[in-house]
């Protein structure tokens, strides 16, 4: 295995005297910090020839690096090795029986891969493992081609009115494609959604953040709580997730106020929490309160077996634990300019996010269609638990989304993030609006 020493990471506990050290006495040039939403703290990088320090200034009591301070003050906190393949270092050191505390790589500062070996392995140091970030996409124009779905994508952002909306990415995953077209042949939804070796399509996670009196996030993707088994079931990618394009778009988990859920499916309540190395199930964005319709939850607390794959508890049962779970029982108002409506369908209580301010309309639809291809009456997803209230709640849509111009964001739509619907001579069509 090549490895290269691509940092040191020193725990900070006055950045102030530590920027008096390393900048000002020493001479040497600090770039500007970048929070890691996933770890709490907030990155200094200082770079000294082939490598840099890095220095860990830990954001909330919940970091590690604050517990580190706290038994053993300021010092080295770790070494980082950079590796071409960390998949293929992790399975490495696995085979050759080293502890490792990531089994699994997890997303580090500026978009690389990182996983931790266990001090117990490498004579008392905490080895950091990482995968520099892959070229970054081109600009984020082009990177919404339709010709191109594979390519990663960049956040969008827009603005209606006094509001700023913004389309996050939680990477992609893959179901079957039988399941997500329902009575459609394969013959026809074959073409809109190639499927791979095992029937499966590709769909993306868009998480929309909402910016206004407050800062709001729509559903949060899939997170990163789950095995190697589901990754493999899901065709899980999410080499470019939810903490990299937060932090894209400025943001970090610290900033969102509200957690809205259109429904708590894994893909989009998968990253309502997380796991700390504790193994604790916590709130993902620590200062947000999360709004859930009332009889979605019931559902989502009491599968039955038809339900249960998509319904995990670890998602959302943390959140009641916590006390910061909000429940609504009818549409409403949830802060100025966003309001919540049930459309059923998919699941009894699902709701889309109605946005509107300055005159202008956009709405989040979540699975009342998926995709673009999910814009015909007749395409609805197998695994709609009421589909023919989907069609109602579709039509109904689709009408009100011509009249108003409404920009709909689709969020589960692989190469397209939002789009205005058109009908002409009974057809619907969906034309790209960034
Ligand atoms: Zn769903
Ligand atoms: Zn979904």
């Amino acid at each position: 295995m090549k490895a290269v020493l691509d940092h040191i990471g020193i725990a900070v506990k006055d950045i102030g005297a530590a920027i008096a050290f390393y900048r000002d006495a020493l001479g040497l040039e600090i770039e500007p910090p970048e929070q890691v939403a996933s770890d709490h703290v907030r990155v200094h990088f200082v770079p000294v020839g082939e490598s840099k320090l890095e220095l860990l200034e830990p954001t909330t009591a919940e970091s590690t690096v604050a517990r580190y301070l706290e038994k053993r003050g300021p010092g080295l906190h770790h070494i980082t090795l950079r590796v071409d393949d960390i998949d293929a270092a992790l399975a490495h050191l696995t085979s050759r029986g080293a502890r490792l505390i990531d089994q699994q790589p997890r997303p580090g500062a500026e978009g690389s891969l990182v996983a931790f070996v266990h001090p117990a392995a490498s004579q008392g140091v905490l080895i950091e493992l990482k995968q520099a970030a892959s070229p970054p996409a081109a600009s984020h124009a082009s990177s919404l081609t339709p010709s191109s779905p594979e390519r990663t994508e960049g956040i969008l952002r827009h603005t209606l009115g006094d509001l700023e909306l913004i389309s996050l990415s939680d990477g992609y995953f893959r179901l079957d494609g039988g399941s997500m077209f329902g009575i459609v042949p394969k013959a026809l939804w074959d073409k809109r959604a190639p499927a791979d070796d095992r029937n499966r399509i590709r769909l993306a996670m868009r998480p929309l953040v909402v910016r206004g009196t407050r800062t709001m996030i729509i559903d949060a993707g899939l997170g990163d709580k789950q095995d190697e088994k589901f990754r493999d079931i899901y065709g899980v990618d999410r080499r470019r997730n939810l903490d990299h394009t937060l932090a894209e778009a400025g943001l970090s988990i610290d900033d969102i106020d509200i957690v809205l859920a259109t429904h708590l499916h894994f893909d989009h309540a998968g990253g309502f929490t997380i796991r700390d190395r504790s193994g604790r199930l916590r709130p993902r964005f620590p200062r947000a309160q999360y709004i859930v319709r009332r009889g979605e939850w019931e559902d989502a607390t009491h599968p039955n077996a038809r339900t249960r794959a998509s319904y995990l508890l670890d998602n959302y049962v943390p959140l009641a634990e916590a006390g910061v779970l909000q429940m609504v029982d009818d549409d409403q108002t949830i802060m100025p300019g966003v309001k919540v409506r049930r459309t059923g369908g998919h699941t009894a209580h699902h709701q889309m996010v109605l946005i509107e301010s300055g005159g202008r309309a956009a709405a989040f639809v979540a699975d009342l269609m998926p995709t673009t291809a999910h814009a015909a009456d007749a395409w609805i997803m197998g695994f709609d638990v009421y589909p023919l209230d989907t069609l109602t709640a579709k039509q109904a849509f689709a009408r009100e989304a011509v009249e108003k111009n409404i920009l709909v964001f689709f969020e589960h739509d692989p190469s397209l993030a939002a789009g205005y619907i058109r009908e002409q001579d009974g057809r619907r069509s969906i034309v790209r609006a960034f």
